[in-house]
């Protein structure tokens, strides 16, 4: 096996995860890496009280991550300490009323019962079965196979006539779905937010997104030491493997010969041979040319377009005083169509939806009042193509304004106002990751056949796998480490035929 080698371009969740799994099976691996360290959009930003998330901070599906570290040959608990949230979230309204949602179904109901009545709660316990229901039709066949089939879903589906009329005639939209089966205007509103998870607007996203909400209430963990523990220990295993990262390493072109992978050049013209690559950037970026003209047909425009959500992202430590924040917050606006107009213009949202993940110091999971405590706020935006002129310095003073004006207008204070390194916009990620243009979830799930429009993990070209949030599973860490693993396996099946 270590006469074979694997190039990896893009060290993110999914280009780590198959470099584990190629090295600890004895593949000799390279992974190359534009950004100075490992983790893509698992980024963090530095501060007096530890690190500050910058990206990512739901973390759920924690077998996926077992699965992972088990199939390599390590415990997953004696590397990592994963903390599950008894609350997964706190949701907030301009109203005053707010609402804690748990891993649990009947304290859930229990919750939704005070908060909005029993009819609500009656609503609630549909929701749920719906949202259980469709996962369980569409995980096995789907979510977790590296070649999703429909037949399996088909067949299962008419066992259920119910919910294949529910999914496929009646209401094929998120929202329409929710606003047919709530009466309550904000249990539509937080249940139709999990479209966002995978960059879509409740709007415009297929009802079949409603599944989001059973994944999220299996369970949301909390890694000690935080979110960038994972990208560490991962690292730190393919390395004992005798992986090799070259990180400021950009690579310029995938270089081919007789329709075949035939190696990389990097930024500074080095060349390396190769006939097997995995691509762990964004499939656009092999679509636009930006890897070279020979590749471009790796992936179709239906793999790549049209693009899914981007963010405006705040990070900084700061002392607060005011709402009682968990780790996770949303804070739902009065409008939620409104947000998502803005954004379809190309607009940051006038009145978004605010996010926040708060944490402590870096053993403290929850920020005191008064003491310094870390923020990452997160704004839906649009992505770049259809922006006005970029002026950092302007986005920066508007999004400014209209964050802390919702925050003051909530009761939350804060002892600070950040500055303009810490936002990061949408024309930053299309910067940080080429060809996405901000887009931090790949194409649109927008559609009902969206799932399957992703690009798979073998591409149209021999040699050339595809690995990461853009491509099928789809978007979000478990998502991303799950395709990294499925691409370094087909790797391993090949070799073990041939
Ligand atoms: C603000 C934000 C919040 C999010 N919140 C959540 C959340 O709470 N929960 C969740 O599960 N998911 C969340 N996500 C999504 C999740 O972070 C991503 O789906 C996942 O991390 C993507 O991983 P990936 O493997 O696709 O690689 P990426 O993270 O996209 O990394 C790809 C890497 O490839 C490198 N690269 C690209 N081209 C080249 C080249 N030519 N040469 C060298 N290197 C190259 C890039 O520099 C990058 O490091 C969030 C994302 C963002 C940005």
């Amino acid at each position: 096996m270590r006469n074979k080698k694997v190039i990896i371009i893009g060290a993110g969740i999914a280009g780590l995860a198959a470099a584990m799994k190629l090295s600890t099976s004895g593949i000799n691996v390279e992974v190359y890496e534009q950004h100075e360290k490992p983790g893509g959009k698992i980024r963090y930003f530095d501060s007096k009280v530890g690190p500050i998330d910058a990206g990512p901070t739901v973390l759920t599906m924690y077998n996926v991550f077992a699965d992972l570290f088990h199939s390599c040959g390590y415990k997953i608990d004696e590397k990592l300490k994963f903390i599950k949230e008894e609350i997964i979230a706190r949701h907030w309204w301009r109203d005053g009323s707010s609402l804690d949602l748990y891993s649990c179904f009947e304290k859930n109901l229990e919750e939704i019962k005070h908060f909005a009545g029993n009819k609500s709660a009656l609503e609630f316990e549909k929701f749920d079965k719906f949202s259980k229901d469709l996962f369980g039709l569409f995980k096995d066949p789907i979510i977790m196979n590296s070649k999703p089939d429909i037949f399996p879903v088909l067949i299962n589906g008419f066992k259920n006539i119910k919910l294949l009329k529910d999914l496929l005639i009646k209401n094929k939209i998120l929202y329409g779905y929710l606003n047919e089966n709530f009466s309550d205007h904000r249990l539509k509103q937080l249940f139709s937010r999990y479209s966002t998870y995978v960059g879509g607007s409740p709007f415009n996203s297929p009802s079949i997104l409603s599944l989001i909400w059973h994944v999220e209430c299996q369970g949301v963990w909390r890694i000690a030491g935080g979110m960038y523990d994972l990208v560490k220990q991962i690292e730190t295993i393919s390395k004992r493997s005798d992986a090799s990262f070259f990180y400021k390493n950009k690579v310029k072109k995938i270089l081919m010969k007789n329709n075949k992978i035939n190696g990389i050049e990097l930024k500074n013209n080095k060349v390396i041979d190769c006939d097997t690559i995995i691509f762990n950037g964004d499939p656009k970026a092999l679509f636009d040319g930006l890897l070279g003209d020979e590749i471009q047909n790796a992936v179709s425009n239906n793999n790549i377009n049209k693009r899914s959500l981007s963010a405006y992202v705040w990070s900084f430590a700061a002392k607060t005083q005011g709402l009682d924040l968990l780790h996770h917050n949303v804070l739902f606006n009065k409008n939620y169509k409104s947000e998502f107009d803005d954004i379809k213009r190309g607009e940051i949202p006038k009145d978004p939806t605010l996010y926040i993940c708060a944490q402590g110091s870096i053993n403290n999971p929850r920020p005191k009042e008064k003491s310094l405590g870390r923020f990452e706020i997160i704004i839906n935006g649009s992505p770049t193509y259809n922006h006005k002129k970029y002026n950092k310095q302007k986005e920066y003073t508007k999004c400014k304004e209209i964050t802390f004006s919702i925050l003051d207008s909530m009761g939350l204070k804060m002892d600070l106002k950040p500055t303009e390194e810490m936002l990061t916009t949408p024309k930053e990620f299309e910067q940080l990751f080429p060809g996405s243009q901000g887009s931090l979830y790949g194409r649109t799930p927008h559609g009902i056949s969206s799932t399957f429009m992703r690009p798979r993990n073998k591409s149209k070209i021999k040699g050339l796998l595809l690995a990461g949030g853009g491509t099928h599973p789809g978007a979000g860490i478990p998502m991303a480490c799950l395709s990294g693993k499925h691409a370094a396996e087909m790797i391993l099946k090949d070799l073990s035929l041939t």
